[in-house]
């Protein structure tokens, strides 16, 4: 059995498909708590200054830290296509954010490739009860829905975001009605507490079997909207866009934290694994988020786009309070858990390793060779402690991240040594990957590439 992985190629870990284990009394719980467009700077125990998250640093300081956590898409719904899958999304096609279809594509393929199975598909034969609550964003045809991705339950939306206090009947787009297919939603109150009061009812109805929970919260996305109560927690920060987003992250870190009550109150806590990140950077020109130490933003891949808080939990098998400095991925998340749940990844094609042998130190080494992106105009490689950032425009850039963790450097021209390599593998892997099944409309590419030149703060601010 092959052991150590080179990221971005096509694994094979045996021959065939086994999945005949059973879910057992002993088998895990599974719970991945995923944040919306969350800075890396914005959570107490990544620095911040101005945001108290009490609930989230206790679940990072009693776990593990994933100090060079990343996320395969520096947007939403190509981040959830890799998460969910394991597999590197541009390899089947779902490179860009779902929107409005464009002309030539075809409709019917605006969604997760019907191809590709998910986390839920495949825990559901190894006998986990899985719900989603919250977004989807990976199609909204009903080929793509998630209760026909291996979600047994689901409350939530299919859409890309949501009105936080306001869902209608017949209401289109971020005031879209909540679908449910286990009860008749009530009107919401403000979703970040429904979606944890969901995600918490959730686990009593299913504490006495194996179950994956897939809290997929709206916050803190835009629109910036938040409750009074929480506003006047905030109320020293004069910025009121920032104001408001500081109200959000706390009552997402309100909601973590009933979640955590939640498993510890039904005895599950012990053998429950937390996994929580966000599903992309902060776009800090939309929601007033802050990507410290990391330069850039949401939509490029330099490390404000990619570089995400991730932290893993699960006292039953894990040190508390570690940190783990090897770059990990979330696309390693789908061969964790299901290596964990008892299903043998034979056959399995995967772009992630289960992490907790590594985490263990029962294997040596990092868990990837080289970390590859790809995102529309746009392409970067992580390869120890180098990272090259390819773009349309301009020589290529190369940062030393240890030297430079905020990319101010560009030795591209320094080290032309090392970029020709670099740019060589980053060349041959794009070449092969196939053409996206659908597009964003093309104003986005110009608008990606003014992120590149625009300047962002790589400081916490001094003043709480
Ligand atoms: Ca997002």
């Amino acid at each position: 059995m092959l052991t150590l992985i080179a990221f971005g190629f096509t694994i094979s870990l045996g021959a065939q498909i086994h999945q005949t284990s059973s879910a057992s009394d002993n088998s895990p719980n599974f719970v991945l708590i995923l944040a919306d467009d969350l800075g890396f700077a914005d959570l107490g125990y990544s620095g911040s200054t101005q945001i108290k998250t009490p609930n989230i640093d206790k679940l990072a300081n009693t776990g593990i830290i994933f100090s060079e956590g990343y996320v395969s898409s520096p947007v939403c719904s190509p981040s959830r296509a890799g998460l969910l899958t394991g597999i590197n999304q541009v390899k089947f096609g779902h490179d860009n954010n779902l929107a409005n279809n464009q002309p030539g594509f075809d409709p019917e393929y605006l969604g997760l490739p019907v191809s590709q199975k998910t986390i839920a598909d495949r825990l559901k034969p190894l006998g986990y009860t899985n719900g989603l609550i919250g977004k989807w964003h990976l199609g909204e045809k009903p080929q793509f829905h998630p209760l026909q991705r291996g979600f047994d339950e689901f409350w939530g939306y299919t859409g890309g975001g949501h009105d936080y206090f306001s869902s209608l009947p017949n209401g289109k787009g971020y005031k879209s009605p909540i679908e449910c297919n286990y009860k008749t939603p009530t009107p919401i109150s403000y979703i970040t507490d429904d979606v944890g009061d969901e995600s918490v009812q959730f686990i009593e109805r299913h504490k006495d079997r194996p179950f994956f929970l897939f809290a997929s919260f709206n916050a803190p996305h835009t629109p910036l909207q938040a409750t009074k109560e929480d506003l006047e927690l905030y109320e020293h920060i004069d910025d009121i866009k920032r104001r408001t987003y500081a109200a959000m992250v706390h009552r997402l870190d309100i909601n973590v934290g009933k979640i955590m009550e939640s498993l510890n109150q039904n005895g599950l806590r012990e053998n429950t694994m937390i996994v929580f990140m966000s599903d992309n950077g902060g776009p800090t020109d939309s929601n007033a988020s802050l990507n410290a130490p990391y330069n850039g933003q949401k939509g490029i891949l330099l490390e404000g786009g990619i570089h995400v808080p991730f932290i893993m939990n699960w006292p039953k098998t894990l040190p508390s309070g570690l940190r783990y400095n090897n770059p990990v991925s979330s696309l390693d998340i789908m061969p964790t858990f299901l290596e964990l749940a008892g299903g043998k990844n034979h056959g399995i094609t995967t772009d992630g390793v289960n992490l907790v042998p590594h985490i263990l130190k029962e294997k040596v080494g990092p868990p990837h060779k080289e970390l590859k992106w790809r995102f529309t105009i746009s392409a970067a490689i992580r390869d120890g402690d180098w990272k090259l950032v390819r773009l349309p425009d301009r020589f290529p850039m190369l940062f030393h991240l240890p030297s430079d963790t905020s990319e101010q450097k560009n030795v591209a021209l320094k080290h032309l040594k090392k970029t020709e390599e670099l740019l060589k593998k980053l060349g041959s892997w794009d070449v092969r990957l196939p053409h996206p099944v659908f597009l964003e409309g093309a104003v986005w590419k110009q608008r990606q590439l003014e992120l590149y030149d625009k300047k962002y703060k790589t400081k916490q601010p001094l003043t709480q």
